[in-house]
């Protein structure tokens, strides 16, 4: 029998030159440009989570069932706290399942602006190529949504220098956002590679091994060598023993939190002192607007732009955000508008994850998270705010105060408050930093192309290598990251 998934304990069968843990965007990535570009690697990847629904294959994930979908999870993956382990969707795929489709390039600013957060030049010197691909392997076009209520929106916003999203989305629509289609494509792209990849091998002979409910729980190391990954099979009792498994390479790509987590529990951090540190993620503001347009042929369209930082004459820190807005005709022919702004983090190292005292039910300890905004965090979102305020006056909107159904109103919140949310920690699912690169193994825990300090045959590929976390949405940056962290790995293999 031929199987495009297999249990965790069927890789051992295979000789491996590199495993992958994750199957997120970055992971993915990882695994699609060595099949590529490696004409004899062979690759195994090792998700946590199962395969989730037909759905995804195809990648056809309606927006309107996206929300109930995700509420369906207990743990709430994105709507959790960093504590309860809430930055995860464990599912082949990862959180690109249901990600948003804004596929945005890091300003040339961004890689640079920040103290601390400088990107190693070698990396702002390749960016463009990888970036190049990133986009065309992932369809990235100007957004779908076209028609008057968006010319109206572009026209208003104009003195913003307001522009339609690069999104991932190959559908044009004329419905605004109940698109079915789109979203990122690595999952997809995955089981193209597997389909590919059984039609041409020989089962023993494979290329690409995906195994689910494998959750990687320590990487075991011996000098400056990794000599193996221990798993757990998820669908056993959570006592069941961690089975070893051996390759050449390992491959970090568990996600911002995760890949930290597991860095930190496998003692990696002794040489590596500041793993785990410059966690940063895109502060997030959300507000609510209902405009009543002025034609009719404005109220039965969608709107989708977004609002760059201001260009002025000098690069200013506080003022590095980007405002997305999003609207839909409602049933009374008014255009119902969420506002979204994604705020930059100063990259510090007292934000970190740590390892927590309680354990999950595998006994491994849970991802700790210590975070808080700098005063000029708080600068920038004020004036994220205001921006806010004026993009409302300017589309002649007003504020509808519609809270999550999961937050509470607190009694101390203002009018102000009410109007604009400011998002819990964690909740813009940006997040970057933790085992950032570097030149200087000082300031960094690995170096340019991933490859972790002291221990050559340990890569990292997913948003924790970041210097920073910069203001474009993290996914077009990750996978062309993870692009030039694989071209590495070729040439180690
Ligand atoms: C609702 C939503 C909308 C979003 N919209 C956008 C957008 O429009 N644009 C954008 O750029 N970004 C967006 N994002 C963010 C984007 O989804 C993430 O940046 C991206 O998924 C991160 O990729 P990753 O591969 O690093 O991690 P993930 O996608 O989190 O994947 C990590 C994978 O590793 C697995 N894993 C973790 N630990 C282990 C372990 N120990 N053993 C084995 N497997 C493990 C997990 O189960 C998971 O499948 C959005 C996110 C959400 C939730």
């Amino acid at each position: 029998m031929t199987n495009l998934i297999y249990s965790p304990e069927q890789l051992n069968a295979h000789s491996l030159d590199v495993i992958i843990v994750g199957s997120g965007p970055a992971g993915v990535a990882v695994a699609e440009r060595l099949y590529q570009e490696h004409p004899s690697a062979t690759i195994g990847i090792l998700e946590r989570g199962s395969v989730l629904t037909l759905n995804h294959i195809s990648n056809i994930f309606p927006n309107e069932l996206r929300r109930p979908f995700i509420d369906r999870f207990k743990i709430k993956p994105w709507e959790g706290g960093f504590q309860e382990g809430g930055m995860l969707l464990p599912a082949l795929g990862g959180r690109g399942i249901a990600a948003g489709a804004h596929l945005r390039r890091f300003d040339k600013d961004d890689f640079k602006l920040w103290a601390n957060g400088e990107w190693p030049d070698s990396v702002i010197k390749d960016f463009p190529d990888y970036y190049n691909d990133a986009e065309l392997a992932r369809r990235v076009s100007v957004s779908a949504i076209r028609g008057p209520a968006q010319t109206w929106a572009l026209g208003l916003l104009n003195s913003f220098h307001a522009y339609p999203p690069p999104i991932g989305v190959d559908l044009w629509s004329e419905g605004g956002f109940e698109i079915g289609r789109g979203y990122d494509s690595s999952v997809s792209r995955l089981w193209k590679l597997l389909i590919q990849d059984t039609l041409e091998h020989e089962n023993e002979k494979r290329r690409i091994y995906v195994a689910t409910n494998a959750y990687v729980t320590k990487i075991e190391h011996k000098d400056s060598q990794v000599t193996g990954l221990r798993f757990l099979n998820t669908l056993l009792k959570p006592d069941n023993d961690p089975v070893l498994l051996q390759s050449k390479i390992v491959v970090l790509a568990a996600s911002t939190i995760e890949s930290a987590r597991l860095f930190l529990h496998s003692q990696l951090a002794p040489e590596n002192p500041i793993a785990g540190c410059y966690l940063a993620e895109h502060i997030e503001c959300r507000a609510k607007i209902m405009v009543s347009p002025i034609t009719r042929e404005v109220q039965s369209q969608g709107v989708s732009v977004v609002i760059p930082p201001q260009k002025t004459d000098k690069i200013d820190p506080m003022d590095r955000f980007q405002i997305h807005l999003r609207g839909q005709p409602d049933r009374d022919g008014n255009l119902s508008i969420d506002i979204g702004g994604f705020a930059a983090m100063d990259p510090e190292p007292a934000n970190c994850v740590t390892l927590s005292a309680n354990r999950d039910i595998y006994g491994i300890p849970k991802a700790y998270i210590a975070i808080s905004s700098s005063k000029s965090d708080e600068q920038r979102v004020k004036r994220m705010c205001l921006r806010i305020r004026e993009i409302k006056d300017i589309l002649g909107g007003k504020f509808i105060t519609e809270r999550f159904p999961f937050e509470e109103v607190q009694p101390t919140y203002t009018e102000e408050d009410k109007a604009i949310q400011k998002m819990d920690w964690g909740r813009s699912y940006h997040e970057a930093g933790t085992l950032r690169m570097g030149v200087n193994p000082k300031t960094s825990v690995t170096n340019e192309f991933g490859q972790v300090h002291g221990i050559s045959n340990l890569f990292v590929a997913d948003a924790s290598l970041f210097p920073c976390v910069g203001i474009a949405n993290p996914m077009l940056t990750i996978t062309s990251l993870a692009y030039r962290v694989a071209d590495h790995i070729k040439g180690e293999i």
